[in-house]
């Protein structure tokens, strides 16, 4: 071998070879074709009777064969223990969860429309209730009054809680996706770097050394 960066930093031999010839030499997937039974003939015995109604019945069968093609693939040891590194499963765009959803989304994925619609209504009630636009009191009993203040505090509060709650659980869902995406991320350039020097990796074929060569 004329360059010498292609010669084994290990034992000197200049018996090398990259690992990607080594993986398509010892990699390969092939198609075979077999004859196998592809169905049957069915023979059958047709009787006509007096009354004019027909029977038929199954006397036999015969299988009726065809070619049948099946893809193989082998991989040798060696070239097994030269593979390219395989693709992260998971790639940034198929992180799920928040991120970058539309107002509609991000309400639907707080996934409590519910509450915030009740608590909006209640607003609303209260408002109107506060500017003298409604008496709420009207509706009700007033012996229920006192009942209806105190609910009133207790569903406010509860109505709060939730939303709370729910914008709580949504930055939460938001910042475990952007980690998810920037794991993702991470992954996939690891994938990218181990994947380049790869295809600058090389195998000395009289001692199995592996080394890199800078191309
Ligand atoms: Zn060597
Ligand atoms: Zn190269």
């Amino acid at each position: 071998m004329e360059n010498s960066k292609y010669r084994c930093p290990h034992c000197g031999s200049d018996n090398t070879r990259s690992f990607s010839i080594i993986y398509s030499e010892g990699h390969g997937t092939g198609v075979e074709i077999h004859r196998e039974i592809v169905g049957h003939n069915v023979q059958s015995k047709v009787t006509t009777y007096a009354d004019g109604h027909k029977e038929s019945k199954v006397v036999g069968s015969t299988p009726v064969y065809g070619n049948v093609s099946h893809t193989n693939s082998y991989t040798s040891d060696l070239a097994q223990s030269v593979a390219p590194p395989s693709p992260p499963t998971i790639t940034p765009d198929k992180v799920s969860g928040a991120g970058s959803e539309t107002i509609g989304e991000l309400i639907g994925g707080i996934g409590c429309l519910a509450p915030i619609i009740a608590f909006l209504v209640w607003l609303i009630v209260s408002f109107a209730n506060t500017f003298g636009f409604i008496n709420v009191a009207d509706f009700w009993d007033t012996s229920w009054h006192g009942a209806f203040e105190f609910m009133k505090i207790v569903a406010e509060a509860v109505s709060v809680l939730i939303v709370l709650h729910c914008i709580y659980d949504y930055k939460n869902k938001k910042i475990h996706a952007e980690e998810q995406r920037e794991n993702a991320r991470q992954n996939m350039e690891k994938y990218r770097k181990a994947k380049a020097a790869w295809h600058h990796s090389y195998r000395c074929l009289r001692c199995g050394h592996s080394f890199l060569v800078d191309e």
